[in-house]
């Protein structure tokens, strides 16, 4: 599917469209995926607008790094200590359709590798 022209996610973010909401800070905020593609999975975005993995530039690299603790918080929060797996998709040819960088938090299941 093609990157969609709205940044649905900054909606998501400015509480004009609704998410189930699991954390959120001064930087950055977690929900529930609307398509779940596991028993778990969460997105982990900035509120900050980077539209791609490909656009983070040096100034963002505290905001990653706090991306990832947030992630390892919220994988024991929600009972994936036994295993999790963290997926960026950057740009259309790794399926990314929404242009704000988000991480998901996938887990619930026994993942398999090489991933599609
Ligand atoms: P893909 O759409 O191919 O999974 P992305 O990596 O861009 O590619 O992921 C966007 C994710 O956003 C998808 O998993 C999709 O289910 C999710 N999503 C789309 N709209 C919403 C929404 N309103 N609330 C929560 N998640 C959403």
């Amino acid at each position: 599917m093609a990157m969609m022209t709205d940044n649905l996610f900054l909606k998501i973010i400015n509480k004009q469209i609704p998410a189930k909401i699991v954390y959120e800070d001064d930087l950055c905020l977690a929900f529930h995926d609307i398509g779940p593609k596991a028993p778990v999975h969460v997105l982990i975005i900035p509120k900050k607008e980077i539209p791609t993995h490909a656009d983070i530039a040096e100034d963002d690299k505290l905001l990653l790094g706090h991306l990832h603790v947030v992630a390892a918080k919220l994988a024991t929060q929600l009972g994936l200590s036994d295993g999790y797996r963290l997926v960026i998709n950057c740009n259309e040819r790794a399926g990314q359709t929404v242009p704000h960088l988000h991480m998901h938090l996938l887990g619930g299941r026994d993942m398999t590798w090489p991933p599609g």
